[in-house]
Parts: C-alpha cells; sequence; structure tokens
C-alpha cells in the first residue's frame, strides 16, 4: 500500500436525511434538495478538476428522488455505496424492519447496475445485528465506526459489555472497518438547525486546520495510513466550503507518496493481504 491514502466520501442524503428529524418541514428538505441541485454538481466539478476518485454511499430514497444526479456519479466513474434506503437509524429498528430497509437500499442500487462493496450506516450508527446483516449480504466494508482513526481493522460482532462487566470480545468480523470520525464529518462542523439546535456554523478555516493537522500527523508518522472524510453535497457544497475542500485537496496532493482512493480500493486491498 502507498505511504499515505486519503478516501474522499460524500453521503448523498438528499431529503432522506431529514424524515429523521421529529417535524420535518419544507425549509429542511430544501436543505436536502440543495445537495442535489447544487452539492452534487459543484462535487463532481471540484474531482474532475482535479482527476480525483470518490466513494459516494446513496440512500435508495435518494436514487429513486434524483436519478439523474445519481447517473452523473456514476458516469463520472466515482463509486457508489449503500446508505440504507431511508436512512433510519438501525439502532431504532428492529432486525426485521432493518433487514427491509436495507434489502430495499440494495434493489434500488440493482436497478442502476450496482452491486455495493460497502455501507455506511445513516447516522453512523449500528444495531447488534447490522454487522451480521453486511456479512450475510456480502459487504466486503463498513464505514461507519471509530474504533480506529488511520487503521482499517475487523470490527467485532458479539461484544458483550455493560457498565458493570467488562468488556468480552466477540468474534472479528468477515468484513473490514474503514473508520470514521466525528471530526472529519462536515454536518458536524457546518450544518445549523433550528430544532434540534446545532450550531454547525464553523469558520472553514477551523475545519481546514483539523483536517489538515490529521493528514500531517498521519503522513509524518503512519506509515500505509487511510484518511477517510465523511461529507455531504448539501453541506461541503456551499461555496465557501468547497473552496476548503479544493485547499485541503492541494495539501494533501503536495505530500510525497499520498494518493487519493476509494474506499472499496481499500477493501480489496486489505483482502489481498
Ligand atoms: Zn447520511
Amino acid at each position: 500500500m502507498p505511504h499515505s491514502t486519503v478516501c474522499l466520501s460524500f453521503d448523498f442524503d438528499a431529503l432522506s436525511v431529514w424524515f429523521g428529524y421529529p417535524h420535518t418541514t419544507p425549509s429542511m428538505l430544501s436543505r436536502g434538495e440543495y445537495g442535489a441541485r447544487v452539492g452534487v454538481p459543484r462535487v463532481l466539478d471540484l474531482l474532475r478538476e482535479y482527476d480525483l476518485p470518490a466513494t459516494f454511499f446513496i440512500p435508495g430514497h435518494t436514487i429513486e428522488s434524483f436519478p439523474a444526479e445519481v447517473e452523473a456519479i456514476l458516469a463520472a466513474g466515482h463509486e457508489v455505496a449503500h446508505h440504507s434506503y431511508a436512512h433510519v437509524d438501525p439502532s431504532q429498528q428492529s432486525p426485521a424492519e432493518e433487514r427491509a430497509d436495507l434489502e430495499r437500499g440494495l434493489a434500488a442500487l440493482a436497478r442502476l447496475g450496482v452491486t455495493p462493496a460497502g455501507f455506511r450506516s445513516p447516522s453512523a450508527d449500528m444495531s447488534a445485528v447490522t454487522l451480521t446483516l453486511l456479512e450475510e449480504y456480502g459487504f466486503t466494508y463498513d464505514s461507519s465506526l471509530m474504533a480506529d482513526d488511520f487503521r482499517p481493522y475487523r470490527p467485532r460482532i458479539g461484544d458483550q459489555v455493560s457498565q458493570q462487566s467488562p468488556l468480552a470480545r466477540g468474534r472479528d468480523a468477515a468484513l473490514w472497518e474503514i473508520p470514521l470520525c466525528f471530526e472529519f464529518d462536515d454536518w458536524v462542523h457546518f450544518q445549523f438547525n433550528f430544532n434540534p439546535y446545532r450550531n454547525g456554523t464553523s469558520a472553514p478555516s477551523k475545519v481546514l486546520e483539523i483536517w489538515t493537522a490529521d493528514l500531517a500527523w498521519m503522513d509524518e508518522r503512519v506509515d500505509g495510513g487511510v484518511l477517510t472524510v465523511a461529507m455531504h453535497p448539501q453541506v461541503i457544497g456551499r461555496a465557501h466550503r468547497i473552496a476548503m475542500l479544493a485547499t485541503f485537496i492541494q495539501r494533501a496532493l503536495a505530500l510525497p507518496g499520498l494518493r487519493f482512493a476509494c474506499l472499496s480500493d481499500i477493501a480489496r486491498e486489505l483482502a489481498a493481504g
């Protein structure tokens, strides 16, 4: 594996993410539509400008609501991966509901000819059965968990732990975890909301400082490190933020031996040993 890798990922949630709030309004949905109307074209333009690959995690709900934008992502050669059907937090679903949602998302992807290698959970959380389901449906990687930063790992299935009982480790999953963290999620930094209140109005300079500091640390100290950035077209698409992403890309490209890759490339290389 090269010395350092950056994986740019985009969760194209569009409208679906806003139905996860207690009270969904036309204004909230318009913020989701911005991701399709403005965010995706702007992201695709930037990726084309620097000739970079990326991974788009797309809910089935978005595929069926904004098919032209999804076709444009595929036509540009980017990876498309699974992000649920309806963007419901799996920890809030029964096992049967979670399976049905996963299958509906797979069906939407299949109609585009996509068999996804990877999955990212909506809300970056899981139920007790999520990893088992992903194994059953043949996913080779997940990108939702946070037990490491620059090194993909095997997530465990069947851990037993409580406040009163220390960790009893389960078995390693068959798939790889390409980990996330909230510091590398644009939504956390930037997405304002009234109710529930999120400040979300970071200056891009603050986020660029955090992202480039981790990038430099990884590049200096972690051989073969993988840094995954999780973004949303409806968030990163705003002009001051897409300009920040361009600056981050330029800083990364200035590091000798660094490459950009899709998450499925990382999973494939790990599986090959
Ligand atoms: Zn999402």
